[in-house]
């Protein structure tokens, strides 16, 4: 850089825009040293995260050294087979110099081991070599640490998308027929482009993806979007179908594909500008996140990758998820969204009891939003219609979005009075007539008891009139008994004194086994009480516990074959069958 003023400062953030959570990148930093015109400067650190060099003169080098050996989404990586970052995690921000444009020279290691390296960014090049290594462009700071890095000998299939070049970048092992991932990604990416106008707000789009054995989880960006999933979710060659697994994989495509446009273009005013050194705090994440989970299933059945029948089971696993955290009556959408920063992003034994996430609930309130919509005798204004004018009047034209517009959208859209519906929905923690809203799309809305810890809903499979009996609490097996995880509040475990925390040994006497649990209470009756031993820290405690029903909060979805013609119909503009 040149002529710095007498005192330049730097940041490094505090978080990374799509993750609410103060991680204070900092911490990774091992050391910063300053130099100019050949001669060293000190630099003073002022707080968690900022450095002050002071007389530069004509020309200030700042060189920071930083461990990296975070293999998620929202970190930065380099060992002997990978590199990845995010901006976020290496680059300081000059302070008063933000908004200037920034060049990144990226520069492949001499080192055998990354002999077949190449980068994939979405970042503008400005002189790259074959591989992609040498000059960057961004345009200020803000789109330095938007454009994630994977430098690594990856697998990469390109594609076109809304008439632009997209491509899939898969790091990590993998057996996977690209070929037809990037088919399906295609079909899909089209069907958001249509959803949004059909022009998208890019040149050209890269998924980003990292192949593990275990995890699962996406960051969105303006161009890209970094996707960590198990290996096995690909297809292999000539596999047929588009198994759950699969599913997912598309899923978590499709709802960082939906970012695109809302969040990081359509922004809330508490992310305009981001400020990351603090949280910045929003009623809104439900019109962000809830949306966009809500459409990342609707778009694999608009695509045609997935038939009704799967996705009334992803919709009722989505209902599950919801119906099985008694914390949505404490909670409201709102709070959960203002509270991301402690709360979602700060889970704990009790996260279930006390609190509701803004992605499944509020994924819950844009499809009764859009039934409801739906319903309406006299209009055919549907979600797709608000979401469609909500791109053209924020994100397309860059105007922050405050708290009460996407509310006062809707009204003036549809032209009714929909303040009871957000005063419940949104402000409120009663359950949204959902039974009722279905039966007006021809559907019926079922409930029973969860088979065991695997059950994730959404299928009929397994339902019985008999009722099963529950402990009230979640647990993890250990060698000799189980470990209580999570305690429900008012459930038969929590009523008997037992914590989260406390390690089972016994029920009535007999070994107790976290998955012989359901073969082991079939001998009791509702209402039952038994002797259960646990150690709570080394102190072995005896508690009498009185057996519930289990609850009926797994949720499942079928087609009302007496439905009415009307409610057909409209089930058939809303699904398309
Ligand atoms: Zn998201």
């Amino acid at each position: 850089m040149e002529d710095p003023a007498e005192e330049q400062r730097f940041t490094l953030p505090s978080w990374i825009p799509g993750s609410y959570l103060l991680r204070e990148y900092s911490r990774h930093v091992v050391s910063v040293r300053a130099e100019s015109s050949g001669r060293a400067l000190a630099v003073e650190k002022l707080d968690k995260s900022t450095w002050c060099c002071r007389n530069a003169g004509a020309e200030l080098l700042v060189t920071i050294e930083v461990y990296a050996l975070d293999r998620s989404v929202r970190g930065a990586y380099l060992d002997g087979t990978r590199g990845f970052f995010n901006g976020t995690c290496l680059f300081l921000s000059p302070h008063g110099r933000e908004h200037e444009p920034v060049e990144l020279l990226l520069e492949l290691p001499e080192d055998p081991r990354c002999a077949k390296w190449r980068v994939a960014t979405a970042m503008t090049p400005v002189d790259v070599d074959a591989r992609g290594f040498g000059r960057y462009r961004a345009a200020d700071y803000d789109e330095l640490i938007d454009h994630p890095f994977e430098i690594s000998d990856y697998a990469v299939v390109d594609f076109q998308a809304g008439g632009v070049p997209h491509q899939l970048i898969v790091a990590g092992r993998h057996e996977a027929d690209l070929d037809r991932v990037a088919a399906d990604l295609s079909q899909l990416c089209d069907a958001h482009n249509d959803f949004f106008g059909g022009t998208p707000p890019f040149e050209h789009y890269r998924f980003l993806g990292l192949a593990v054995g275990e995890g699962y989880g996406g960051l969105e960006h303006r161009a890209s979007s970094s996707v960590v999933f198990n290996r096995k979710q690909l297809p292999r060659p000539g596999e047929p179908g588009v198994p759950r697994s699969y599913q997912r994989f598309l899923s978590l495509c499709s709802h960082e594909y939906f970012h695109a446009w809302n969040i990081k273009r359509i922004k809330p005013a508490a992310f305009s500008p981001y400020r990351l050194d603090r949280r910045n705090q929003t009623r809104l994440m439900w019109v962000f996140e809830g949306i966009t989970s809500y459409y990342q299933d609707l778009m694999l059945l608009r695509s045609g990758l997935i038939g009704p029948k799967d996705y009334l089971e992803r919709l009722g696993q989505a209902l599950t998820r919801v119906y099985r955290a008694p914390g949505r009556f404490k909670q409201s959408l709102a709070e959960a969204s203002f509270d991301a920063w402690d709360k979602l992003y700060k889970p704990d034994a009790n996260t279930n009891n006390a609190t509701i996430s803004y992605y499944s609930k509020g994924a819950l309130v844009a499809l009764a939003l859009d039934l409801t919509l739906r319903s309406a005798a006299d209009s055919a204004m549907t979600l797709d219609q608000v979401m469609a004018e909500f791109w053209q009047r924020f994100g397309a034209t860059g105007k922050p979005v405050g708290e009460d517009d996407f509310e006062k959208l809707v009204g003036e859209l549809s032209g009714r009075d929909l303040e009871d519906f957000f005063a419940i929905a949104v402000r409120g923690t009663e359950d949204l007539p959902l039974a009722e809203l279905f039966a007006g799309f021809g559907i019926k809305l079922g409930f029973r008891a969860a088979k065991g810890p695997e059950d994730l809903g959404g299928s009929k499979r397994g339902a019985s009139a008999e009722c099963s009996l529950s402990l009230g609490a979640r647990f993890r097996e250990r060698e000799i008994g189980m470990d209580l995880t999570q305690v429900v509040d008012g459930g038969a475990a929590q009523l008997a004194g037992l914590s989260p925390g406390d390690h089972l040994i016994a029920l009535d006497g007999l070994k107790v086994s976290a998955s012989k649990l359901t073969q082991q209470l079939a001998h009791f009756d509702e209402g039952d009480t038994v002797p259960v031993i646990a150690f709570r820290g080394d102190e072995l405690r005896e508690f009498s516990l009185t057996l519930q029903k289990a609850p009926l909060t797994t949720c499942f979805l079928e087609f009302d074959d007496e439905a009415e013609a009307a409610d057909v119909a409209r089930r058939e503009l809303w699904l398309g069958s």
